[in-house]
This record gives C-alpha cells, sequence and structure tokens, in this order.
C-alpha cells in the first residue's frame, strides 16, 4: 500500500469514493462481500476442542478414570480369576456407566463454557465499536466491522481508528499509535503527500488501525480493512485472552484440590483400614476381599468430590451477567461480577452521570452588567463591541452549529448546547455568521479537561482573533483585562469582583464558564503556537449553567450508604459547584466536609494522598490524571474501587481501578474498550444496581457451594461409618459392603443434588443485601462458621443414611435394598436441606415456592431418583432395588426431620437472641 505517496484526489478517484457524499449503501455492501467483514480473524475453532479435551482431563475427572480402570481390573478378576461372570458383567456395566458419566459432565462443561462465551460475546456485542461514517452523502454511525475501503470516515478525540486510513483533512489531529510503533507520545497528523520510501512510523498522513485519536478531529478515507492492515498482518499480536479465571473460579480450584488430598488421605486411611479388618475377621488376605475393598474406595473417592461445582458456578456467575445486563448493566467479564459484590467506593464523575446533563445558561455577567438580554435582529455585526463580542464568541468558540432553523438538534457537548442555546435568544448564531457575514474559522483548540478551555481562530475580514471559553479560574491567569461597560479595565483592578462573582454563582451549583477575546496578527494565526496565544486574553464575561442533580441518585447513594459503599465525587467544576452539588445529592452532610481540588492533589506526594483519601467525598478541578493517583491512595488502603469516567484521557483510570465503569451513551470508544463494566444507560443508579446484583450472585454461589458441600461430607461419612462401625455382617450382608456404591454416589453428585443447586442461581436476593457491609474480596467463600455448618449438617444426614442402611440389613434386606434405601435417604435428605442452604438463618425465613425452578428441579430429581430404584434397566446398571410404597414414603419424610429439628432449635435460640451460625 502507497496511499501515503500519491495525491488526495488520486487516492479518492482509486477507491472511487467522493468526500462528500462517501461510497453509496450499495457500493458498500458489495465491497463487504468482497473484503468481507472489518475483522481480524482470532483463533476460536481450535479452543473449542481444547475446551473439550480439558474438560475431559481436569482433576476430578482424573478420578473418575481411575475409577474406571480399576472397576475393569476387578471386572476381569471376577472374570479370570474366579470365573464369576455375574460379578465381572456388573463390574462392566459400572465401568460404562462411569464412563458415561465423565462424557456427559465433560460434555456439560464443554457446553456450558461455551454458551458462557457466547452469551458474554452477544453482551459484548452491545458495546461494539462505532465509527462515524459517510454514505449516501449523510453521516452514519456504523459498526466498525462494517467499514469497507473507500469509506470515509470521521474521527475525533476518544475514537480508535477501526481500520488503515489516509488523512484528507485533519484539525490537531493526534493521535496514538504505540501498538504498532511502541512510541506513546501523540503523533500530529496531517493530508499531505509523502515521499515513497517513508517508513511506517513517519506516515503522518496515514492512520492505522487500532491507535486512538488523543486531541482533535480528522476526516479519512478507508484504503485497508481487516487482515489487510498494517495491524493485520501482524496479528496474533491483538488475540486478547478471553478466558482468565475470575478469583471464585481460582479459589474453587484451590478448595477442590484441598478437598482431593483429604480425600486421598481418608481413602488410603479407610482401604488400608479394610485390610485390617479383613485379616483379623478371616485371617488372610484375599484378591477378592482387594477388589471389594477397591470398590469401596472408589466410591468413597467419588463421594468426596464435588464433580459438579465449577459447571454449576460458570452457570451462575453467566446468570449473574446476564440479569446485570437487563438492568443496563453491562459486565464484559465474568470476574467482575464478583467484584461488584465487593466494591466499597464508588468514584463517580458528576457531570451527566450524578447530574442530568441537560444544561442551561440562568446567570450571566457581560460587558460589565447582568441585564435582561435582547433580541434584536441585527443586519450588522460588530466585533469590536465588548457585548456583541461576548456572544460572537460564544458561538464560533462552540463545537454546535445551532441556528433558527435547527433548534431542536441537540446534540453534542451540553455546555456548548446551553451556550449556542442562549446566544441563539439573544439573535447570534454560528450559522448565521460564518454562512452569511464575514465570519471565517481558522483553527479549533478543542475543549479538553486537562486544559479545562477551549480557542477558536477567527478571521473577520481582515482581522484575526482568538476566541476562548473555558474555566472562569484558568482564563483569570491567562487575561491581562476585561471589559467593563465597553472600557478595558486592567483586571488585577478588577480581579475581586470577579472572584466574587464566580464564586456566587458556584455556590449556587451553577456551572461557570468565562468567554475571552484576543486580537491576534496574521502571521501568529497560521504559526497559530496555542499556548502563546491563548496568554494574552480580555475577559467579555461570564456565565452560569445550571446542570440538575438526577432525582433517583439521591435514593441510590443512600441506599449505597446503607451498604457501607462509600460514594465519591470527582468532577472539572468548580469546588463551590462540586460542594453545592455533593450536598444536594447527600454525597456530604454538611459544609465542614472539605473539597480537595485537582491543585492540591499536584502537589501532594502519594504518600500524603493515602492518608486523607479514606475521609474525603468530593475532589473538584481535577484532571483525568488525577483521577488515577486516586484510585491507586484509595487501593493502597485495600479499598475495592469503582470508577467511572467518559473521556479518552480516563482510560489509565478506568484500567487502574478494580471495576472501571464507562458511559454506555456519552462514553468515547477508548474508555468503553478499557472499562469492566458500561452503563447502558450513563446512570448512576446502575451502578447501585449492579452492586447490589453482584452481591445477590455472589451469596447465590456461596449458598450452592453450601449445599453440594453438604452432600459430598454426607456421602463420605455414610460410607466411612459403614467402615468403622460395620466390623461384622448384619443379616445377608456382608462388613465389606459399601453403604451405598459408586453409581448412586454419581447419581447424586451429577443429578440429584447439581440440578437444584443451579437452580439456586435464580434466587432473589434474601433480605436487604444493602443493610450489609461488602464482602472482603480476600475472605474465604464459606467463613468459618459455614464451614462449621456444613460439617454438622453433612454429619447428620450421614447418619440417618446410616441409621436407614442398618435398620434395613438388620431387618434381613439384600445389600442392594440395604444400599438403595441408603440411597434415597441421601437424596431425599439433601433435597429437603438445599431450603436452608439458600437461608442464612433458618429455612423457615424463605419462601420456598419464591423460587419456582427450584421447586421444578427438586421435584424432577425426587421423581427421577424413585424412578432409577423402579426401572430394571437402572436397577441392573446402579445396582439398585424396588422398594415397597412404604418404605418409599419413610424415605422421602423422614429425612426431613433433621433439617427441621436443626432449624426449629436455631429459630428458639435466636428468639432468646442468642445466634449461632454454626449449626
Ligand atoms: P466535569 O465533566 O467533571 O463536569 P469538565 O472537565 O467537563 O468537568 O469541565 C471542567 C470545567 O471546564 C468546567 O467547570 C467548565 O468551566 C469548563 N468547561 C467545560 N466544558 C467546556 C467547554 N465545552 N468549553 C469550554 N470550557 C468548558
Ligand atoms: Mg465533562
Amino acid at each position: 500500500m502507497s496511499e501515503y505517496a500519491i495525491r488526495l484526489s488520486d487516492v479518492i478517484e482509486k477507491f472511487s469514493s467522493s468526500i462528500k457524499t462517501g461510497l453509496t449503501s450499495l457500493e458498500a455492501d458489495q465491497r463487504k462481500s468482497e473484503y468481507g467483514l472489518n475483522v481480524i480473524e482470532k483463533e476460536k475453532k481450535a479452543s473449542a476442542f481444547k475446551i473439550f479435551i480439558q474438560s475431559l482431563s481436569e482433576p476430578i475427572t482424573l478420578i473418575l478414570w481411575a475409577a474406571v480402570f480399576l472397576t475393569f481390573l476387578s471386572s476381569a478378576y471376577d472374570f479370570f480369576g474366579r470365573s464369576d461372570l455375574g460379578h465381572a458383567l456388573s463390574s462392566v456395566y459400572e465401568a460404562i456407566a462411569i464412563t458415561i458419566i465423565i462424557f456427559v459432565n465433560a460434555g456439560l462443561n464443554f457446553f456450558q463454557k461455551m454458551k458462557a462465551r457466547k452469551s458474554l460475546d452477544a453482551l459484548r456485542k452491545i458495546s461494539d465499536r462505532q465509527v462515524q461514517v459517510i454514505r449516501d452523502g449523510k453521516r452514519r454511525r456504523i459498526s466498525a466491522l462494517y467499514l469497507v475501503p473507500g469509506d470515509i470516515v470521521e474521527a475525533k478525540m476518544g475514537d480508535f481508528i477501526e481500520a488503515d486510513i489516509r488523512w484528507l483533512q485533519t484539525s490537531e489531529l493526534q493521535v496514538v499509535e504505540s501498538h504498532l510503533t511502541g512510541e506513546s507520545t501523540p503523533i500530529l497528523k496531517n493530508n499531505r503527500k509523502l515521499a515513497k520510501d517513508t517508513q511506517l512510523a513517519e506516515r503522518k498522513n496515514m492512520g492505522f488501525s487500532g491507535s486512538t485519536v488523543v486531541n482533535g478531529t480528522g476526516i479519512g478515507i478507508v484504503v485497508a480493512t481487516g487482515p489487510n492492515t498494517e495491524i493485520g498482518k501482524i496479528a496474533g499480536l491483538l488475540q486478547k485472552q478471553d478466558f482468565k479465571q475470575t478469583p471464585i473460579e481460582k479459589s474453587i480450584h484451590q478448595l477442590t484440590k484441598k478437598i482431593m488430598l483429604m480425600a486421598a488421605f481418608v481413602v488410603g486411611f479407610s482401604f488400608i483400614y479394610d485390610l485390617f479388618k479383613q485379616y483379623f475377621n478371616e485371617g488372610s488376605i484375599t484378591v477378592n476381599g482387594v477388589f471389594e475393598n477397591i470398590s469401596s474406595a472408589i466410591a468413597l473417592s467419588v463421594g468426596a468430590i464435588p464433580d459438579a461445582l465449577p459447571v454449576v458456578l460458570s452457570i451462575v456467575l453467566t446468570i449473574g451477567a446476564r440479569i446485570m445486563a437487563k438492568n443496563k448493566g453491562l459486565v464484559k467479564s465474568l470476574a467482575s461480577v464478583e467484584t461488584l459484590g465487593s466494591t466499597n467506593f464508588i468514584a463517580s464523575d458528576k457531570t451527566g452521570t450524578l447530574t442530568k446533563n441537560e444544561m442551561t445558561v440562568t446567570n450571566f455577567f457581560i460587558n460589565g452588567a447582568s441585564d435582561k438580554i435582547n433580541k434584536i435582529d441585527r443586519q450588522f455585526f460588530d466585533i469590536n463591541d465588548p457585548y456583541q463580542a461576548f456572544f460572537i464568541s460564544s458561538v464560533l468558540n462552540n463545537e454546535i452549529e445551532l441556528s433558527k432553523e435547527n433548534v431542536n438538534s441537540k446534540i453534542g457537548n451540553p455546555t456548548d448546547i446551553a451556550l449556542a442555546d442562549f446566544s441563539l435568544r439573544s439573535g447570534f448564531s454560528k450559522k448565521n455568521l460564518l454562512d452569511k457575514h464575514d465570519f471565517k474559522i481558522i483553527k479549533v483548540f478543542p475543549f479538553d479537561s486537562k486544559r479545562k478551555m477551549m480557542s477558536t481562530i477567527i478571521q473577520v475580514e481582515d482581522k484575526y482573533y482568538l476566541l476562548a471559553k473555558g474555566a472562569p479560574d484558568i482564563l483569570a491567569k491567562k487575561a491581562n483585562d476585561i471589559f467593563v461597560q465597553g472600557k478595558k479595565v486592567d483586571f488585577t483592578v478588577f480581579k475581586n469582583d470577579f472572584d466574587r462573582l464566580v464564586s456566587g454563582y458556584a455556590k449556587q451549583a451553577l456551572r461557570t464558564i468565562a468567554i475571552a477575546i484576543s486580537e491576534i496578527t496574521g502571521q501568529e494565526a497560521v504559526k497559530a503556537d496555542q499556548l502563546q496565544l491563548e496568554n494574552k486574553l480580555t475577559l467579555l464575561g461570564l456565565v452560569g449553567i445550571i446542570d440538575p442533580p438526577r432525582e433517583e441518585v439521591r435514593k441510590s447513594i443512600a441506599t449505597l450508604k446503607r451498604a457501607s459503599v462509600k460514594v465519591v465525587m470527582i468532577t472539572g467544576d468548580h469546588a463551590d459547584t462540586a460542594k453545592a452539588i455533593a450536598k444536594n445529592l447527600g454525597i456530604i452532610d454538611d459544609d465542614s466536609k472539605t473539597v480537595v481540588t485537582g491543585k492540591e492533589i499536584e502537589s501532594m506526594s502519594d504518600q500524603q494522598l493515602k492518608d486523607i483519601v479514606l475521609d474525603k467525598r468530593v475532589y473538584a478541578r481535577v484532571s483525568p490524571d488525577h483521577k488515577q493517583r486516586i484510585v491507586k491512595a484509595l487501593q493502597a488502603h485495600s479499598q475495592i474501587v469503582a470508577m467511572t469516567g467518559d473521556g479518552v484521557n480516563d482510560a489509565p483510570a478506568l484500567r487502574s481501578a478494580d471495576i472501571g465503569i464507562s458511559m454506555g451513551i456519552n462514553g468515547t470508544e477508548v474508555t468503553k474498550d478499557s472499562a469492566d463494566l458500561i452503563l447502558l444507560d450513563d446512570k448512576f443508579t446502575t451502578i447501585e444496581k449492579s452492586v447490589e446484583s453482584g452481591r445477590m450472585i455472589f451469596a447465590n454461589i456461596r449458598n450452592f457451594i453450601r449445599q453440594e458441600l453438604t452432600t459430598n461430607v454426607a456421602e463420605v461419612m455414610s460410607i466411612l461409618l459403614g467402615t468403622f462401625l460395620i466390623t461384622s455382617p448384619i443379616g445377608n450382608i456382608s462388613e465389606l459392603t459399601p453403604t451405598l456404591t459408586t453409581l448412586m454416589i454419581l447419581w447424586v453428585n451429577m443429578i440429584s443434588d447439581s440440578l437444584p443447586s443451579f437452580a439456586l442461581g435464580y434466587d432473589k436476593a434474601q433480605g436487604d443485601l444493602m443493610n450489609e457491609k461488602p464482602r472482603k474480596i480476600d475472605a474465604p467463600i464459606l467463613s468459618k462458621n459455614l464451614l462449621f455448618r456444613v460439617f454438622v449438617r453433612g454429619s447428620i444426614m450421614a447418619v440417618t443414611v446410616f441409621a436407614a442402611y442398618i435398620w434395613a440389613a438388620a431387618s434381613g434386606m439384600s445389600a442392594s435394598q440395604a444400599q438403595t434405601i441408603a440411597f434415597l435417604t441421601l437424596v431425599f435428605g439433601q433435597l429437603w436441606h438445599v431450603f436452608d442452604a439458600r437461608s442464612n438463618s433458618t429455612l423457615f425465613r424463605r419462601n420456598p415456592f419464591s423460587n419456582p425452578l427450584l421447586i421444578a428441579t427438586v421435584l424432577f430429581a425426587a421423581l427421577s431418583s424413585i424412578f432409577v430404584t423402579i426401572s430394571p434397566f437402572f436397577n441392573q446398571f446402579m445396582g439398585t432395588s424396588p422398594l415397597s410404597f412404604s418404605i418409599y414414603l419413610a424415605v422421602a419424610f423422614l429425612p426431613a426431620l433433621p433439617t427441621f429439628a436443626l432449624s426449629i432449635i436455631k429459630e428458639i435460640l435466636l428468639s432468646k437472641k442468642i445466634k449461632i451460625d454454626f449449626i
């Protein structure tokens, strides 16, 4: 590609485009089918297979594979060693069944991961990057995916450049292309033709896909898209890792590892114990006995492992992300879902997030007076009249082109809209001045929140002026004099009056803007050294703009306060304006709280900032780079910080924050890209709702882990009780027979327990989660109390199961009947327990019918578990036996007793104000 080395008109011709009208939609469609979508293909297909293989080889699954192997071995022994075909066959069945379960589990895992990825992709699509193009002669916003060569694109501060383009027009356009060149200083772009052998980094008339616009504006023509762009050629660098483990997933992995170690120990111990038992009972150890022991050990190890935990976890997190999206909070990764629940500091922009961003000029001071403005139909405009100059400056040094014909098209910077609107009411419009009178705009230095001002160079006949507007304290520093009643007054004389005026406006919560002018020479206009030019201003006046607070924010802030989440306001506005609004919204409740200004932050060391940061609630006149320091200072106190931002300069702060929040409507593409949470409606209240959802999801995760682990404890203990307490045959049953078979345990883990656990992911919050403190992010998922409770409940369940088994054995039933009774006692025990697991007090405090999915899954689990004891096929496979009706009744309802009994005890204690969390 050598578009940098040819003339502009030739580039446009080469792509048969037009700078005025762009491509036609038809042409764009044709090119789309020719060049494809504007993406750099990521290697996705390979990883689907990888995920499946991964699922098959997870540590948990490896244990199951070992079980398969040992079961086959035992079957081989039965067949060859003892010629016992019956036993051999049932072992083969068991091995096959475990293999099927491994594949079903891996399949579920795989399916779930792909689904999670798909729904995250879908969520991300909503935040797809957009570009402004000209097509069919109209300006449009389209997804960057649909850009084709020849498209005319417009770029402004905060945009990404989405394809390789040749610049046609630029205005102070500065771009960072560090992803290609490694150089992070912005490069000033222009549209001049370059020599043929110019190096990539020197191609100042080109924009490259993936760079960010940090200043100014530009119009360019797309010359390459997707894989044909410079970055596309070195793709692979760009690939993002989209499957990071979330902190919870990590800690669950650690938890399962620990459980597996413990299980290995218990299994090993009970295996050896069993051998001794056999030796003492029978005087020798037989191969047959060893294999019996092995099958018992397999059952034990399978019972000890929470197989379904990882799958259920990712399901619940994905459900959570979807719930948040419905509430207009878009999370880009599952990890953010849980971080939100732990957030304890929210640093929010003021304008647009806490306020409505509907700005109106209410107070003004022009040419030394605040009289009523009067609208006159003017034939001539005189920039030498300070009153007129104020308005001329307000409309020409303004992003908005508001005129009588388009008063309703209020798109763009709200501050500029307010000024344009105000000026129009006095008879001044940009369009009129530019089209019908002799005013020309030469150059624009756009507003940026660091400089807190904007200026424009204009030409009026043969004279040149710099028009400036911005924060009054900034302009005051650059002002030599001020117009009062038509006369220039030395500003040092007037400064006190001016300051009093400004702070008077600010105390009424008004946003303040000063307007200024300065005559410059033609030479200065061309050379245009911004800093020098902006330094000898004459002030024309001042306006106060009201930006009403959003009504619903007050309630959100009160809720967050209850939830021990601190809200901090960060704004570029005047300290008094900030304070007035903070008070109005309840961020601070009295006047004694001080406001920290950007200047103060500037003078502080990181340590000094850290010392004060926990107590401060309002930061005013700050620049974007202060935001990052505030985040870091809070994080130094181990606070979990959420930070909002909208401009390109906010990106580093958003990335540093634990939760970077970007505005969905008014945010720039760059901030959206660095954010973890996107507010689709730009509203502060959405942050509050997301925090609440985060907490709810976490509570649900904790509940299902409780349920899963309780069941595991119950399974292991019921087998161990059998191993240690049964030393001689009971009735017809050998002392070596395990209480439950391996497949029964797998059934419980994979079906009857994991389905209701998964339904817990859909639970609403119990009580008001916003009455609690945020969870410490590094606290264990289950507190000591809860772990203890899991242990207590699991053990009691095991005792019930064991008692049922002994009763069955003692009444002379067969081994498989006794095991079936134990199995159903366990199934129903945990089905009753699930209603307790979703409550942090007792099961009487939650309406069991509030989660219909839970009821449905519990019913399904109950019926299907009974079914596998009746169906001959499953009898064969799982070693179950049909029972009599009265026994079915008994195993369905008796296991409810311990759960209810414990809850009743707890209620009694609670009524005596004794709180015990551990049972
Ligand atoms: P925030 O977004 O936190 O309210 P800004 O950085 O937008 O703050 O604005 C900071 C200050 O810059 C404002 O108080 C105002 O004085 C000035 N300002 C804001 N917008 C403009 C603009 N479009 N042109 C000139 N000055 C502006
Ligand atoms: Mg702003």
